[in-house]
């Protein structure tokens, strides 16, 4: 995880503290992708906190991470895990710059129950950024989300339940 261990959102089901981040270290790039060399990943998750006092959310942190880890550790596949980024369009390209193979971004929960979930994110807005992704690289990048259920969906399979994946899983 990126960008240090104070996050500017407060998701109920999160342990992350919510408080004023630090600055950026800009040799974290370096630091992670030497990390990275000394386990011999072959796959890393770069994930990180919402960085909501930064202009661009933390994008160019990403992009200059996922290339610092390609270029120590050639073949390594690079997936991330990234907050919304406000659905800003410069900072979803600035992710995507760096040409990571899979972009993920979780959803945490269906609809109905996001308000209570998380904080300050909209389902709306994140189905925006993943199909975004999706639309970008002409749907030649893998998109991938997370949900956490037993947080009280109806998985009825109704106009108003919350919708057929959960069926059967709750
Ligand atoms: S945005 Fe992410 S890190 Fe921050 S509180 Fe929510 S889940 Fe935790």
């Amino acid at each position: 995880m990126i960008a240090g261990d104070r996050c500017t959102r407060a998701c109920g089901f999160c342990a992350v503290s919510t408080a004023k981040p630090f600055a950026l270290e800009a040799d974290e790039p370096v630091r992670v992708a030497e990390a990275t060399r000394r386990l011999n990943l072959r796959h890393v998750v770069i994930t990180a906190v919402a960085r909501d006092d930064l202009a661009d959310g933390g994008a160019e942190h990403f992009r200059q991470t996922i290339e610092a880890v390609r270029s120590a550790n050639p073949g390594i596949i690079v997936e991330v895990l990234v907050p919304d980024f406000l659905d800003r369009d410069e900072s979803i390209d600035a992710v995507l710059a760096a040409h990571p193979e899979i972009f993920n971004h979780n959803l945490e929960t269906v609809r109905r129950l996001t308000p209570a979930v998380r904080s300050r994110a909209t389902y709306e807005r994140s189905l925006s950024v993943l199909a975004k992704v999706k639309a970008r690289r002409g749907g030649r990048i893998y998109t991938k989300s997370g949900l956490m259920l037993g947080l009280g969906e109806n998985g009825g399979g109704s106009r108003d339940g919350d919708g057929g994946f959960a069926r059967g899983a709750v």
